[in-house]
């Protein structure tokens, strides 16, 4: 078994051409720039290597998400926790978590100073 290739900004994995070529490093275009963006802003600034600039309005969206998910975590846990659920129950607490999750699985942290196209 290979192992997978991490896009070098998202992390998700890469889907890497069948095949001659080079393997890919990111996932997208978009992550191509935006790894790039980064670390012409990290050379400006000094930055050490691993440091990066990200938008405060990025950071506190994706701290939010966070927190959504956490919060239903916590209720998930406390839910589960109160004794045998029904059916109903069980898909009302499974669907809470995945609209609390789902922000997160489409999470796209981009680099700052880009504009989205
Ligand atoms: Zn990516």
């Amino acid at each position: 078994m290979t192992k997978d290739t991490r896009c070098g900004w998202c992390r998700r994995v890469v889907d890497q051409p069948t095949g001659r070529g080079r393997p890919r490093k990111f996932c997208s275009q978009r992550c191509r720039q935006w790894h790039w963006v980064s670390q012409q802003r990290a050379r400006e600034l000094n930055l050490a290597e691993g440091e990066l600039v990200v938008a405060r309005t990025e950071l506190d969206a994706l701290h939010d998400a966070l927190y959504v998910l956490a919060c239903a975590v916590d209720d998930t846990v406390n839910d589960l926790a109160g004794g045998a659920a029904t059916k109903e129950e069980l898909k009302r607490m499974l669907d809470w978590l995945i609209e609390s999750a789902m922000p997160l699985r489409n999470y796209e942290l981009s680099a700052p100073g880009t504009t989205d196209d």
